[in-house]
């Protein structure tokens, strides 16, 4: 998403601070996303990582018992 200078209204790049046109500060609304996009990867990773212990849980638990019985 680019957004348009509201001084003279070029169009500026993504992470332009000033307008390459008019010389305006950019205020920096777009840091917002980034920050958003961010926190999603992290849910992702923490919600696959604790999927990993359940299944690693499930997968330990019937081996414990069979070493236990041969002795
Ligand atoms: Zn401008």
């Amino acid at each position: 998403m680019r957004g348009d200078c509201k001084a003279c209204g070029a169009q500026l790049p993504v992470d332009a601070k000033t307008c390459p046109g008019c010389g305006a500060a950019v205020p920096a609304k777009g840091k917002l996303l980034p920050l958003a996009a961010f926190m999603l990867i992290v849910i992702l990773v923490i919600q696959s990582y604790m999927n990993k212990e359940e299944e690693a849980a499930t997968e330990a638990a019937p081996s414990a018992p069979v070493s236990a019985a041969e002795q």
